[in-house]
């Protein structure tokens, strides 16, 4: 009888961990896509998207997207709480640096944040970091170019504090705005030699005494919008094989002490400055193919018969 009862609360307990996982595992997984999440930036006031996710900062990927402005509202994506908000003082003759004027939004199952606004808004100045529920109509500021900027703009992050995880906004806002028609473009080639970076014609033979890490320089543009970064990579050098390169810039998240893509590359994995890696090892490669796509764009296809021939 004991038994009997032992293994009941055994099966009991594997099924009931089974509903809670089915249930509220599923729920957390679709929390942030399910959150109707609106421009930080009223529609007719955004002019130009000037910077993407994930693209290349030289040394680290671009965590959000910039909108270019001065003096622009501000607006939540979504419903939040204030978690925090720095207006860094700055020191005669200091070089700015970081975020500059700083708001971070709390949403429950993600925050938002908004950096290098000229002012934050008199409504929540005041207000005590942690207390004050903003709605998706209260302006937390104004577009500016504080902290370390290269001109006014509004940088905006979608970030999952539980899971370090910080999302590509433009894959979770709505896409009406953003008309991307055209492919994107791959512009140039380069080997990476021991003393520099080495533009080379990929469509020319090329003569190879090792394998050096090859790379591309792909630009995408879309309609109001100039960007860098495109939203995914694929690169084959064997026909019917798999991607030795196989990047969508959905997320990028801290792992082993790095951000990385999802699936798992660190920044020099992906890049050398603002250069794409195809691939190490094309020494006796013969074929080489590039599938590339900006967000909500057509895909740009483009295949290679390389002629590398061995020093
Ligand atoms: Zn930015």
């Amino acid at each position: 009888m004991k038994k009997k009862r032992k293994l009941f609360l055994f099966f009991f307990t594997v099924i009931f961990s089974f509903y809670v996982f089915a249930v509220y595992g599923e729920k957390e997984v679709k929390s942030l896509q399910n959150i109707s999440l609106q421009w930080p930036v009223p529609k007719d006031k955004i002019k130009k998207i000037s910077s993407t996710f994930a693209e290349s900062r030289l040394d680290h990927f671009h965590a959000g997207i910039d909108i270019v402005g001065e003096n622009l509202p501000v607006l939540p994506v979504e419903k939040g709480r204030l978690l925090w908000k720095k207006n860094p003082v700055r020191k005669k003759g200091e070089i700015p640096f970081g975020g500059g004027i700083t708001v971070v939004l709390d949403h429950g199952s993600f925050w938002s944040g908004y950096m290098h606004l000229k002012k934050i808004s008199e409504k929540i100045e005041n207000e005590i970091n942690g207390a004050t529920i903003l709605k998706k109509e209260d302006i937390i500021g104004f577009s500016g170019d504080t902290g370390h900027s290269g001109g006014a703009h509004l940088h905006y992050f979608i970030y999952d504090q539980k899971k370090r995880k910080i999302y590509n906004p433009l894959a979770l806002m709505p896409a009406g705005i953003y008309k991307n028609k055209t492919a994107p473009k791959i512009e140039k080639f380069a080997v990476l030699l021991p003393e520099n970076l080495a533009e080379v014609d990929l469509k020319k033979e090329i003569v190879m005494s090792q394998d050096f890490p090859v790379y591309a320089q792909i630009k995408d543009s879309a309609e109001k919008h100039e960007r860098w970064g495109v939203y995914s990579l694929k690169v084959y050098s064997k026909k019917n094989a798999q991607p030795d390169v196989d990047i969508v810039f959905d997320h990028i998240e801290f792992k082993n002490n790095k951000w990385r893509t999802s699936n798992g590359k660190a920044f020099e994995d992906v890049y050398y400055m603002n250069w794409y890696l195809l691939g190490k090892n094309f020494k006796r490669t013969r074929f080489l193919s590039l599938e590339t796509a900006g967000y909500n764009a057509p895909e740009k296809i483009e295949t290679i018969d390389m002629k590398i021939r061995d020093q």
